[in-house]
């Protein structure tokens, strides 16, 4: 199977009836950018920098930083990599900063919103990101935006770091593109403000998941009970799909449901054409995009949406099974 899946490095995922679908890769760490040739994936669609961050016992210099932002652009060798920036607290700790005890950590001081009470957190770390791309394109996403005036906030910190490093007249990337992720439900009603202002989304499907459930990302007693394929989740992600297409900016979604082939086979169903996922799932998910008629697959699909039972999975799984 392994050699089967290598085979089909340098093809598309493209589906018999001719729809692309772009897969890029999950990364964190300088390693994981070996999975970009091997894959043959189209980019890095989220590069987690909290890692560096999480193994640091102080807070690393901008140098630092930078450098190692330097090594992942020149690994992925012209392809787009989007930076997210530090996604740190929840389930994520690092020694350098103090925190309280916190009763539900997935759902406090987290991410963005340390940055707002720490900026120069995310200011170093932009600065680093712009000194690492200069003279190339920078993609950048924050996490856990919760509305547009925090998307505005970080956009904020990010122009100032722009402006410093203009006035110090140092080389700037050729081009920076800003998004956001999408992981907290408010924000899917502040799109038709928020889209405007941004060049690209992510869907963070693990926690999007988890607060849109209220389900524990974490927690194994619940692990598989409720799913991100039955109707309320489709019809929620069809819905951002949709406002993501009338405002024209592209989508992504980035957690690990998009790496499991039902799964991503109802997500493209339902409008998605970029995932980015664990290399090892480039090769599965690429097979099942390549065996399937989407236009099937979408007026199956679409007649499921309005049951009220768990039957979905099941039914596509099988659906699956019988076209190949
Ligand atoms: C997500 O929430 O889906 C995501 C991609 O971010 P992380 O898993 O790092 O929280
Ligand atoms: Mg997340």
């Amino acid at each position: 199977l392994l050699a089967k899946y290598a085979a089909l490095r340098d093809k598309p995922a493209k589906t018999l009836d001719g729809v692309e679908v772009e897969l890029m890769i999950n990364a964190g760490l300088s390693i994981d950018m070996d999975g970009l040739e091997r894959t043959g994936a189209n980019g890095v669609g989220l590069f987690r920098t909290e890692f560096q961050f999480m193994v640091s016992e102080s807070l690393p210099r901008v140098g630092p930083q930078a450098d190692f932002y330097r090594d992942i652009l020149e690994a992925a060798n012209g392809k787009p990599v989007v930076f997210r920036t530090l996604d740190i607290g929840g389930d994520k700790p690092v020694s350098f900063l103090k925190r309280d005890h916190e009763a539900n950590p997935a759902l406090g001081w987290r991410a963005i919103r340390i940055a707002f009470d720490r900026p120069a957190l995310l200011r170093y770390q932009v600065r680093a990101l712009l000194k690492a791309a200069e003279g190339r394109e920078l993609n950048i996403m924050f996490p856990m935006i919760s509305d547009v005036t925090e998307f505005k906030m970080a956009r904020d910190i990010l122009n100032k770091e722009i402006d410093r490093q203009i006035k110090r007249k140092v080389t700037l990337p050729s081009k920076v593109k800003v998004g956001t992720m999408l992981e907290v439900p408010a924000l899917i009603w502040q799109l038709d403000n928020l889209l405007p202002m941004i060049d690209f989304m992510s869907i963070g499907s693990n926690d999007l998941m988890q607060f849109f459930f209220a389900c524990d990302r974490e927690n194994a007693k619940l692990a598989g009970r409720y799913d991100p394929i039955s109707p309320p989740a489709l019809l929620m992600l069809k819905s951002i799909v949709d406002k993501c297409n009338e405002h024209q900016v592209p989508l992504t979604l980035c957690g690990e449901i998009g790496g499991k082939p039902v799964t991503a086979l109802a997500l493209i169903a339902i409008g998605f054409r970029r995932l980015s996922i664990a290399p090892a799932s480039v090769g599965p998910i690429k097979m099942m995009i390549r065996s399937v008629n989407l236009a099937d697959v979408e007026s199956y699909m679409m007649g499921l949406l309005s049951r009220s039972d768990h039957s979905l999975r099941g039914l596509l799984t099988t659906f699956a099974k019988d076209h190949g």
